[in-house]
């Protein structure tokens, strides 16, 4: 381009009447800043294989000198071998490599393609799809994909998950999964779109025979293996379920929450709240904020205050009584299962609402930092417990529930023999 001829531009001003100002909130600034980016996939995808070693251990240990041995747990110096990109230990003399040990313990992925779907996962704001990830990353099938991001959910959920909060916790609950049973996109079910008539006979119905017809629905609902809610009695689909949040406030003006906890439950009843709040919040010295739904009535109690928002009246009592840090993980939870996951399984449900409470409690991280953080947890929980043989067939049985787990069936394919494997005269697992 010329420079020399730069156009002569009329500055003109608006007057202000007609700009609308929106105040920039302090997530939109550091999203627009320098701070937000600080590394990119191309970046990973550079390095060498010492320096992805290096960097992880880094990231698991501290340190890539003196590090805990895998088998013996010996802290040492041990023998490093630049060939091998692995160390002997000095004090069990067994070899080990940065992931062992670990939920990557086996892997078969390079460390650079590893790093770069962290990246990935990291840049989400409400979630990295796995079939997204095994495009953009040339995977090699879907598994690859969702097992990694599963692991990587499995260190948030018994690594990141953990520890009690104190101070102000706002305690929420949401409904996820599951569409509602007498609902399909908004309608009843058995509302047809594209047959008028049995619209106009809904609506010649009178009202006793319409209440009769509802209650038939009701019916059939449950026997399609519904839930009751306790409360308001409607009917929902049996894949659905409350997903509770505990989130701390952090105290200082426009900083939002800091510390959130997340949980499961069939309903919004007392006891699923009780067993979060034994869980995860110092009683008796912290404030708990919540709705006026009769599940927190009694917990509420076991604090020093319990402030109570009737949302019939208002969203922000005058004395700080609301859920909005709760609400705002509602919106990100709804966004990742509306928008990214779908179809969420109500067993997984649990690992997908971690995976958001640390979403929301990093917002303001850039996603190479967010990217360690998770990678640091995934490193230091020991082997997947959930995920290890997942292509195999080997299927986590039960569903993470509060106030109890319960046993949910594996929906891999059948354990045991499979036809090809035993005309190869492999032994059954
Ligand atoms: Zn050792």
């Amino acid at each position: 381009m010329a420079a020399a001829s730069a156009p002569t531009e009329v500055k003109r001003h608006l007057p202000k009447r007609n700009s609308i100002h929106r105040p920039s909130s302090d997530a939109s600034r550091f999203h627009m800043s320098k701070a937000a980016v600080d590394r990119s996939v191309e970046d990973v995808a550079k390095w060498t294989d010492l320096q992805c070693v290096k960097h992880l251990a880094n990231v698991r240990w501290g340190s890539f000198k003196v590090i805990g041995c895998p088998h013996c747990n010996a802290h040492d110096e041990h023998y490093w071998s630049s060939k091998e990109l692995r160390w002997k230990c000095r004090g069990c003399g067994k070899r080990f490599s940065v992931t062992s040990n670990t939920v990557f313990a086996y892997r078969k992925l390079p460390l650079q393609k590893l790093l770069a779907a962290l990246h990935l996962w990291a840049s989400g704001a409400a979630g990295q799809p796995a079939l997204e990830l095994r495009r953009m990353l040339n995977l090699g099938g879907y598994n690859t994909a969702f097992t990694l991001v599963s692991k990587l959910r499995e260190g948030l959920l018994r690594g990141f998950h953990t520890g009690l909060v104190s101070g102000v916790v706002e305690m929420d609950g949401a409904h996820a999964s599951g569409r509602r049973a007498s609902e399909k996109r908004g309608r009843p079910l058995t509302f047809k779109v594209n047959d008028p008539e049995e619209a106009q006979k809904d609506a010649l119905l009178t009202s006793s025979a319409r209440s009769k017809k509802r209650r038939e629905e009701k019916v059939a609902a449950l026997a399609a293996g519904g839930n009751v809610h306790p409360e308001h009695g409607t009917v929902f689909p049996a894949s659905r379920r409350i997903a509770f949040t505990l989130r701390r406030r952090s105290g200082a003006k426009g900083k939002g929450a800091v510390v959130t906890r997340v949980g499961i439950g069939l309903a919004e009843t007392p006891d699923v709240a009780q067993a979060l709040v034994d869980a995860y919040v110092a009683k008796p010295e912290s404030i708990l904020a919540t709705d006026t739904g009769t599940a927190f009535k009694a917990v509420g109690k076991e604090f020093q205050l319990h402030l109570a928002v009737n949302h019939s009246d208002t969203l922000v009592g005058p004395n700080g009584e609301h859920v909005n840090n709760s609400e705002g993980f509602t919106a990100r939870q709804d966004r990742s299962e509306k928008g990214v996951y779908l179809n969420i399984e109500p067993k997984y449900l649990m690992d997908y609402v971690v995976e958001t409470a640390f979403r929301e409690d990093h917002r303001r991280v850039a996603p190479g930092r967010q990217a360690d953080r998770a990678l640091h947890f995934a490193l230091n929980i020991g082997r997947s417990q959930y995920w290890t043989n997942f292509t195999h067939g080997r299927h986590r049985d039960f569903e993470i529930l509060r106030p109890e787990n319960r046993p949910a069936k594996a929906s891999g394919p059948a354990k045991g023999r499979s036809p090809v494997a035993a005309q190869n005269g492999r032994a059954p697992r």
